[in-house]
């Protein structure tokens, strides 16, 4: 079975093409969104999506989020004296994702398809297929995320001749493409993006008005202070989502801080981040010479996209012309999913065409620091292209070939992606010469091959398929995290409200501290009587009591003791039955 995963920068999903459509696979918590998060405790077992992310506050050493940044990096992340790099983290991800779709499906999966961010470099792009393997799933295709929307969205109107731009805005990442949809054909005209920004910086500039506010130093306060006041700032930026002005208390160090935020201010605080947009925007329409008239709609994608900030913003530049007729958190992974059909040829789409385009241009430094593009930006895909190169010097006895990708004019200010020393024979100027091929495929990998036949020289080498890693690390890393104990699907849910009683207990007041823990006191008892269909109740119920401790916790719903009230009574009913059905059994 091959699935579509969104492996996303915040949260991930999984889809599967199924009866003409692409449908969503739930998480063993009924959800579609699995926060990308993994968390490792003492004893060797792995956490990923909720819990995991209920262990950022209390466990900050040994949880990790948003590694997808890191991607393609030697970066690595330390958990009880085992290091992980990136795209191992991922692979935990992933292999969530893929139990989840088992469980769901009845039947083992062993492909996926993939989404990346269409601003991911060779690197990346390796890296993510390497995490694919590590997770057991082969990974043949992947898709930029802006193009998969694109196909979710054609699909539903297949009938449609259209160009429209394609505004992917994440947790830490904005992509934009442009895309002109005709028939079965989806073709992206052009794409452009901005890797480092995103909801978490709203979260941030939130944050330290928060700290401006309240007269805090931004830059003394602890971590874990830091992480509850993103906290704090991600709920009352989700909070103006719905309602125009937020109020909410801040706790920080046993002190309380009045804090209102509207809308109104947020465009004042965050004009920085607009300007970022702006610029990214500007740069889709320039590079395809088209004016928002071209345009017929904007296909809002990705979670901060719900922010109405960002969508006036987007509005008030495109003539009011937004569409969201899907779920702007889905609808990459429905796309994804739909790949996937299209790649196993099912009937109903197998003859969809989607055309991609290269991101950036692919080049060689020549003498000076000059780069020469040999594949420039927004090709379409596959493309292959060679260009001769030939010694500058007479007696030039090597060639020195330095591969870079962007699209400066020095090399020097691009990224280096790799360089080859050629041994040549000494000649006059000129009369050496090398051929330089290279050749992106679909999934956006590049090979590079080079001859020279003067001096029978050949090399050909794929980049970004090692992603830090040769084929024999690969298999020993991919056993190593097999066997890794992963939390059982059945605890998952017991697991995820004892580690969220633990960490709204590090942030309550004495008499909230009370209440949680009587609370948790009654759900331990029933857990203990390990009766499976009493511990469901207990478990909906705890459930419901933290989010009431949480509501309170940020003011923004005052505590309804009485709801409460009746709660702990029935609570004490069911614990005397239960106690009763015990006895009886003895
Ligand atoms: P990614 O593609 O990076 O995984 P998502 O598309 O899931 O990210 O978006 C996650 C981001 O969207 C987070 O920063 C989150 O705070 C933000 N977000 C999600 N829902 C809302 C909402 N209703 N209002 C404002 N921001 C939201
Ligand atoms: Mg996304």
């Amino acid at each position: 079975m091959v699935v579509g995963i969104d492996l996303g920068t915040t949260n991930s999903l999984v889809s599967v093409w199924r009866n003409g459509r692409a449908e969503l696979i739930p998480n063993s918590f009924g959800e579609y969104l699995t926060p990308s998060v993994v968390s490792f405790d003492s004893d060797g077992t792995v956490y990923v999506g909720k819990t995991a992310q209920e262990r950022l506050i209390t466990h900050p050493e040994v949880t990790f989020r948003e590694f997808k940044r890191q991607m393609g990096t030697e970066c690595q992340f330390v958990a009880y004296g085992k290091s992980y790099r990136p795209q191992e983290l991922s692979a935990l991800i992933l292999r969530q994702l893929r139990s989840d779709a088992e469980a769901f499906l009845g039947e083992p999966v062993e492909e996926a398809v993939i989404s990346v961010p269409a601003y991911f470099d060779d690197k990346r792009r390796g890296a993510t297929r390497n995490a694919g393997l590590l997770a057991g799933l082969k990974v043949e295709r992947l898709i930029n995320e802006p193009s998969a929307a694109a196909l979710a969205n054609h699909i539903q109107n297949m009938n449609l001749d259209e160009l429209f731009v394609v505004f992917d805005f994440g947790g830490g990442t904005l992509d934009v493409s442009l895309v002109d949809a005709f028939d079965n054909m989806i073709e992206i005209q052009g794409v452009a993006g901005d890797n480092h920004l995103g909801g978490r910086d709203f979260n941030e500039v939130i944050a330290i008005d928060m700290c401006a506010k309240s007269e805090l130093p931004w830059g003394k306060i602890s971590p874990q202070q830091k992480e509850l006041l993103y906290r704090e700032a991600e709920q009352v930026k989700m909070k103006l989502s719905e309602q125009n002005e937020v109020e909410t208390t801040i706790r920080m160090e046993g002190m309380e801080y009045q804090y209102s935020l509207a809308n109104q201010q947020l465009i004042d605080l965050s004009s920085g981040l607009f300007r970022r947009m702006n610029q990214v925007l500007r740069r889709l329409m320039n590079d395809a010479q088209i004016t928002v008239e071209d345009v017929s709609k904007v296909l809002m994608v990705g979670g901060s996209s719900k922010m109405p900030v960002v969508r006036h913003f987007v509005a008030s530049l495109f003539d009011k012309k937004l569409c969201n007729d899907s779920n702007p958190d889905e609808i990459v992974c429905m796309g994804a999913g739909t790949l996937s059909g299209i790649k196993e040829r099912m009937s109903e789409i197998k003859d969809i065409v989607i055309l991609d385009i290269c991101p950036f241009s692919l080049g060689v430094e020549l003498r000076g620091d000059i780069m020469s593009p040999i594949i420039s930006r927004n090709q379409s895909l596959p493309c292959s292209r060679v260009e001769r190169y030939v010694t500058v010097y007479d007696g030039q006895n090597k060639i020195e070939l330095n591969i870079f990708q962007g699209e400066h004019r020095n090399a020097s200010s691009n990224l280096k992606l790799t360089s080859y020393v050629i041994d040549i024979p000494p000649r006059p100027k000129g009369e050496v010469f090398i051929d330089v091929r290279f050749s992106y495929d679909i999934n956006g990998i590049f090979d590079i091959d080079v001859e020279c036949p003067m001096a029978v020289v050949q090399i050909h080498d794929r980049l970004g398929n090692g992603g830090g890693l040769d084929s024999g690390e690969l298999e020993r890393r991919r056993q190593e995290l097999e066997h890794m104990k992963i939390h059982p699907r059945e605890l998952e849910q017991t697991k995820y409200v004892l580690e969220k009683a633990e960490r709204l207990y590090v942030e309550c007041n004495e008499q909230q501290k009370r209440l949680l823990e009587i609370a948790l006191g009654q759900f331990q008892d029933i857990l203990k009587l390990q009766d499976l269909q009493a511990a469901k109740k207990a478990y909906v119920k705890f459930e419901i009591q933290l989010a009431m401790i949480e509501k309170t916790l940020f003011r923004f719903a005052e505590f309804d003791a009485g709801i409460w009230e009746e709660m702990m009574q029935e609570d004490s009913e069911q614990n005397e039955t239960s106690s009763d059905d015990g006895s009886e059994k003895h």
